[in-house]
């Protein structure tokens, strides 16, 4: 018939028939439809009787789990496994990925990876130096690489090297959700795919990472994966022809690692930091390129995760401060050093009076005792990612609460009606966030309508847990408030699809609106959106008499700035709300 359908057949036939791998095309119960000529090499002398019907069966002794793994895979396609390896005899080791095509068939593709187990055995003298879980290079391997790249690279003068070190974003939490047992599978699976992104990486080599290499034993065109530390791979790049093909081979497996992975019966996405460095003058031995490594991902970590970032020399120093900032950080807390000042937020009157008692935001502060104050801008990131701000954000919640009461008691009618407090994204992700919030509204005797909760609006775009918590949060009583909108994700015309009752317009929109006409338009079309929801509003840093005098023309609600007043410390507070009357 000749059709395209049939030619294109024949080429894929022709291709099978000729690929250097195996490829085997079977049934979802091992039963062999279709083997090319280096799949009946490398598994006929693994058969028993020549009988190669069917693959479970032929390769039963090596991975009995076989046809286990493929009954759990779930989905109507997708990868099985990859790279897993077999040992088939002292010399011999296969490496196995499984794709399910569709609801019948899979596709097998073996490959021989005695030599790169030799490589990495050869490379490693002795067994202290593998890591058990996954048999790559453990830290020691990994030093005892580097250092001899860094002695072969200083003979060499014109070759490049590199690191790339590699940490799972957030992998606490994967241990806390999922258990120590599916955190072990997954660092399993990550080496797994390592393995295969470096093999494909340095098969196609040429193109991909010109010469990267498919050298064989330590030295230059060697790219290595090891696994130095709990969720912490290093990726040792030798010989590479020049300084850019090391960050090919990194954004590649940035790109890869990212793909889902299949977990029993779940299929999960993880993101990655990768921080990477290059053997130059600055660096030059082992320690001092793991080190500036690790450096690289704390940065990336810092960014948000999900990246890659070449180390640079500056990055050092800031780390160096930073460190410092986060021991003392932890002491501050543990110690209760921190303390919350609160900043009123008043109503607008139409006739341009205010009102002194609507609210306040809790703005938190921590004294240091060398630096001075310290502004939360600087220290609520540090909080977030070493896991103070848990308990950071409950004592900021539970003493607005317990100030608030006060003041009630204090102030009587005069005391403020709301209670504002930001949130950040860390605590939303607490499994019983809502649970602890109930709790210290409890224990303070506070209202729940009179507490708002602040959430960024990048926070509030963000996936259904956090929709879902902020759900539970509204079934408390609690009111919710969208801060900052306007510097955000979030669009007017995705408000309603939100469970907030105020929307807080970012100061940079209040600052311009008395010049600039299209923040003024802005700010009345996002009064008008949340009005018609059924929403508040309030202007953020309203500082002059005429930013004022804008945000009451547009229709704000509320207000709160400098204008008004910075944020006081209770006492001050008490002062001030007495002096509005
Ligand atoms: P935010 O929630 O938008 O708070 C308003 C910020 O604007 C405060 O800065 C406040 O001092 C400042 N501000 C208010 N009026 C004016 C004005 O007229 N002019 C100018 N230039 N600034 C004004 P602050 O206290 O430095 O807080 C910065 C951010 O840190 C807050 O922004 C909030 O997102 C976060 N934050 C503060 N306290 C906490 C907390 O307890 N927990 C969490 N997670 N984040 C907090
Ligand atoms: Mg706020
Ligand atoms: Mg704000």
């Amino acid at each position: 018939m000749g059709s395209d359908g049939d030619l294109a057949y024949e080429a894929l036939i022709q291709f099978m028939y000729r690929a250097p791998v195996a490829l085997i095309q079977l049934q979802q119960d091992g039963d062999i439809e279709m083997l090319n000529p280096m799949a009946s090499r490398l598994l006929m002398p693994l058969a028993r009787d020549a009988d190669l019907s069917n693959l479970f069966r032929v390769l039963e002794a090596y991975a009995p789990d076989l046809p286990a793994l493929c009954a759990a895979f779930g989905a109507p396609q997708g990868v099985i496994c990859e790279g897993k390896r077999m040992v088939v005899d002292h010399a011999t080791v296969l490496a196995l990925g499984l794709l399910k095509i569709d609801q019948q068939r899979l596709m097998a593709v073996l490959v021989d990876a005695s030599h790169e187990v030799d490589r990495e055995q050869r490379l490693l003298a002795s067994a202290a130096r593998v890591d058990t879980l996954t048999q790559l290079p453990n830290r020691a391997g990994a030093l005892a690489l580097l250092q001899q790249m860094t002695v072969r690279a200083r003979a060499a003068a014109d070759d490049h090297c590199a690191v790339v070190l590699i940490n799972i974003d957030r992998f606490a939490h994967i241990n806390d959700a999922h258990g120590i047992e599916v955190g072990n599978q997954v660092i399993a699976l990550v080496a797994e795919r390592l393995r295969a992104t470096l093999r494909t990486a340095s098969r196609t080599g040429q193109a991909v990472a010109a010469g990267v290499g498919t050298g064989s034993g330590a030295g230059a065109g060697a790219e290595i994966a090891t696994r130095i530390g709990g969720d912490e791979f290093a990726i040792v790049l030798d010989g590479l022809r020049d300084g850019d093909t090391g960050a090919l081979v990194a954004a590649r497996l940035l790109e890869r690692l990212g793909l889902p992975y299949r977990v029993g019966a779940h299929e999960l996405t993880f993101s990655f930091s990768l921080g990477m460095v290059t053997l130059d003058a600055g660096t030059r031995d082992a320690d001092d390129l793991l080190r500036h490594a690790a450096i690289a991902v704390a940065v990336a970590k810092a960014q948000g995760g999900n990246r890659l970032v070449r180390f640079a020399q500056h990055m050092r120093d800031e780390v160096l401060q930073r460190g410092c900032l986060e021991a003392d950080l932890r002491l501050a807390v543990e110690r209760e050093e921190l303390f919350n000042l609160y900043q009123p937020v008043v109503g607008l009157l139409a006739d341009g009076a205010i009102d002194p008692g609507a609210g306040v935001e809790a703005l938190v502060r921590w004294r240091h005792p060398v630096r001075g104050m310290v502004g939360p801008v600087e220290f609520i990131g540090i909080a977030e990612s070493t896991g103070l701000i848990d308990q950071l954000g409950e004592q900021v919640l539970a003493r607005a609460c317990h100030d608030f009461m006060d003041w009630q008691r204090q102030l009587g009618p005069r005391a403020p009606q709301l209670m504002a407090v930001n949130l950040s994204r860390a605590q939303l992700v607490q499994p019983d966030f809502c649970g602890k919030v109930a709790g210290i509204l409890a224990a303070s005797g506070m209202p729940a309508p009179a507490l708002q909760l602040e959430i960024t609006e990048s926070l509030a775009a963000q996936g259904a847990d956090i929709q879902q918590q902020l759900h539970g949060l509204k079934q408390l009583g609690v009111k919710l408030a969208l801060d900052d909108f306007g510097t955000g994700y979030s669009s007017l015309s995705s408000l309603h699809l939100l469970p907030v009752d105020t929307v807080k317009i970012d100061r940079s929109f209040v600052t311009l609106a008395a010049t600039s006409r299209h923040h003024q338009v802005l700010i009345e079309a996002t009064v008008m959106v949340a009005h018609s929801l059924g929403m508040n509003t309030v202007a953020e840093g309203i500082e002059t008499a005429e930013q004022a005098a804008v945000a009451c023309a547009q229709g704000c609600n509320k207000g709160q700035g400098y204008l008004y007043s910075r944020p006081l410390d209770s006492l001050a507070l008490q002062q001030w709300l007495q002096r509005q009357a």
